[in-house]
């Protein structure tokens, strides 16, 4: 889809592009190409598609699977979208608050920036199982994807990305490459599962946000929130972390075996 196409949609739907929803759709055919290709689609995939917008990447990603899900927001775009793509199953719904969607294989969105934080930490924690992952975000949002301990952006986000599996920063996207235009560049990124995945669930979720509730405090003062006060130093001692611990010192893997003993 090029960018006279977009307009041309925009157009003779009178569809106004909201930035409430963060709706810059892709226009560089180039780009939506190389991002479809690094989904390494084959026929029998499942593949779920957050914010599909007009439909830059659902198009071609429909001509690779005849099991694509689509989540929309926008009741105007999602109609579009029902009516002009037939082979794909259009969800208006915030991504969000979304039940049973189902299981995936393959998941992949030009995030809407606003709310990206939210959507990962979702997709992390409940499809888990998902082989690979693809995402164009705003370049500075990188620094709380890829960081590691004791840096200021490190928390539950950069755990659940590093948990995942291995993380690969594919390339820039300028913004020139959208209608509308954002302020800010853009970049795509990719990751694939690995076994330290098997322990994300949305109860690992939620215990990673209380562990980082408040930053400042002792990790088990945050943890006390959660779990009895026996169980936490129980959990401590047969993991090795010192009573004094905050969140931000700990490595991804520690809070894996944190929760996995927390759990027992
Ligand atoms: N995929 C299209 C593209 O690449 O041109 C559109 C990408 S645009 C950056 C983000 C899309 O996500 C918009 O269509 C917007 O309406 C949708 N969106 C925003 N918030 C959402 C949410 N909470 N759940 C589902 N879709 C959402």
């Amino acid at each position: 889809m090029n960018r006279e196409t977009i307009k041309e949609i925009l157009q003779n739907e009178g569809i106004l592009p909201q930035s409430k929803f963060g709706q810059n759709f892709l226009c560089d055919e180039e780009i939506i190409s190389s991002i479809v290709e690094l989904c390494e689609i084959g026929r029998e995939d499942r593949v779920l598609e957050i914010g599909p917008g007009l439909g830059s990447l659902t198009y071609p990603l429909s001509e690779l699977t005849s099991n694509l899900t689509c989540v929309e927001i926008d009741h105007g775009l999602a109609e579009y979208l029902s009516d002009n793509i037939t082979n794909a199953r259009i969800i208006n719904a915030d991504f969000i608050k979304a039940k049973d969607l189902g299981f995936f294989d393959v998941v992949v969105s030009n995030i809407p920036y606003y709310v990206m934080t939210d959507i990962m930490k979702k997709l992390f924690g409940e499809f888990p199982k998902a082989r690979k992952m693809v995402f164009m975000v705003e370049d500075e949002a990188i620094a709380r994807i890829d960081c590691g301990p004791n840096t200021k952006q490190y928390g539950p986000l950069a755990i659940l990305c590093s948990l995942y599996g291995s993380y690969t920063y594919e390339f820039k996207v300028p913004h020139t490459a959208f209608v509308p235009q954002p302020r800010t560049t853009s970049a795509v990124i990719s990751f694939r599962r690995e076994d330290t995945a098997d322990i994300l669930s949305p109860g690992f979720v939620k215990f990673l946000n209380t562990c980082f509730a408040m930053r400042r405090k002792m990790l088990k003062k945050n943890l006390s929130q959660m779990f009895a006060a026996d169980v936490i130093d129980e959990a401590f001692r047969s993991v090795g972390i010192s009573e004094n611990a905050r969140a931000e010192e700990l490595e991804p893997e520690t809070f894996s075996c944190l929760y996995a003993a927390l759990k027992k």
